[in-house]
């Protein structure tokens, strides 16, 4: 009996900032419980966090490092996990180029995520009409409008079988299932169609009650956040607007304090029987609260501490990323090699 081949993991994160417990929850995790069965690569998007930071090169690269550290501190290994920058993977980024004659402009603007997006980019008033957003729309550079098309690449480079993201990835994944038919259907089966794996907490809240926490929307606890940041975040945090005294039936469905305590309080039985007391009535937000920051600094204690000892010898890290890129270039340049053939771009060996 045969053995069922290994399959391949890719999945990534853009160097717009540290990571953060949203990340934890819709990836991270899931990348450090499956990294020794599945053959895994991580991608530092560089090329698309330059999409919309374009004239802020330096903080990309300085985010690069933060980023690798913040994999090193959660566990990611980097003996299992090959770790590697996009942009040092010049083969991404001529995939891309052949995909984009796959996809038409009207797809491209339909994406729901990079919907959300653009208004967030433009700062999009909330009562602004539909041709409003559509003018705002086309101020958005090309490269953001595309850059579904680059992760199809990077996805597809690695003939990666299953991408760990978080909810808002779900449709750059059907794109890149999209891309991969047509190619396939086109040039003959070279690519690999992905699936997505998504949590049961698929998309973490901001602690100001937003729907995501997120990088740029300065609502996030970081995953290197010193314990009294964390605990000011916390004590901050929106929580139900209705609940203004103690003694008031209060609302958990939606309650972002709530949905922390799910997330990472390990205590299953303690959290339901806040809640109920919280529907209820009598139990003040500020006692969850307090519960919530000693879960997350028993969660986040350590992590941190492992960040700090890494963080000692950022040239090491540099030379975990340089090293995991040596051996990521292997697999791209031979599924590039694949796709050029198909497509008869292969004019001399
Ligand atoms: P930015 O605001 O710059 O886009 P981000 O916080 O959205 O940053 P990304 O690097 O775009 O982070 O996303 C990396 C991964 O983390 C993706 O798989 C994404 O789905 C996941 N992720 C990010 N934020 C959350 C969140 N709040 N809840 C669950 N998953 C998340
Ligand atoms: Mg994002």
């Amino acid at each position: 009996m045969s053995e069922a081949p290994i399959k391949t993991i890719l999945t990534g994160d853009r160097p717009t900032g540290p990571l953060h417990l949203g990340h934890y929850v819709g990836s991270l995790k899931n990348r450090v419980q499956l990294q020794h069965q599945y053959r895994t690569f991580i991608l530092v998007a560089d090329m698309q966090a330059l999409t919309d930071n374009a004239d802020n090169p330096v903080k990309v690269r300085q985010n690069v490092t933060e980023v690798a550290l913040d994999y090193l501190a959660v566990g990611l290994d980097p003996k299992v996990a090959t770790f590697c920058i996009q942009s040092m993977l010049p083969e991404l980024a001529e995939l891309a180029m052949y995909y984009l004659n796959l996809v038409t402009v009207a797809r491209l603007q339909r994406n729901p995520t990079v919907k959300e997006e653009f208004r967030r980019l433009q700062r999009a008033p909330a009562d602004a009409d539909e041709a409003q957003i559509r003018e705002l729309e086309a101020q958005v550079p090309a490269g953001f409008l595309c850059y579904p098309v680059s992760q199809a690449a990077d996805i597809t480079a690695f003939k990666a079988n299953l991408v760990p993201v978080g909810e808002d990835q779900r449709p750059m994944i059907e794109q890149t299932v999209e891309i991969v038919r047509s190619f396939n259907r086109t040039y003959g089966e070279v690519l690999v169609e992905p699936e997505s794996l998504i949590p049961q907490i698929a998309r973490l809240p901001g602690t100001d009650g937003q729907a995501k926490m997120g990088k740029s929307l300065g609502n996030a606890i970081y995953l290197s956040d010193p314990a009294d940041v964390v605990a000011k975040k916390v004590k901050g945090m929106f929580t139900d607007p209705k609940h203004l005294r103690v003694e008031d039936p209060g609302t958990v469905e939606g309650n972002p304090v709530f949905t922390y305590l799910d997330a990472f309080d390990p205590d299953t039985e303690k959290v339901q029987g806040l809640k109920d007391h919280y529907r209820r009535g009598g139990l003040g937000d500020s006692v969850v609260k307090r519960r919530l920051a000693e879960v997350l600094e028993a969660f986040l204690g350590p992590i941190r501490k492992r960040r700090e000892d890494y963080a000692k010898d950022p040239a090491e890290v540099m030379r975990l990323l340089k090293d995991g890129t040596d051996r990521a270039r292997q697999v791209t340049a031979s599924t590039l090699a694949q796709v050029r053939k198909a497509m008869h771009l292969d004019y001399w060996p």
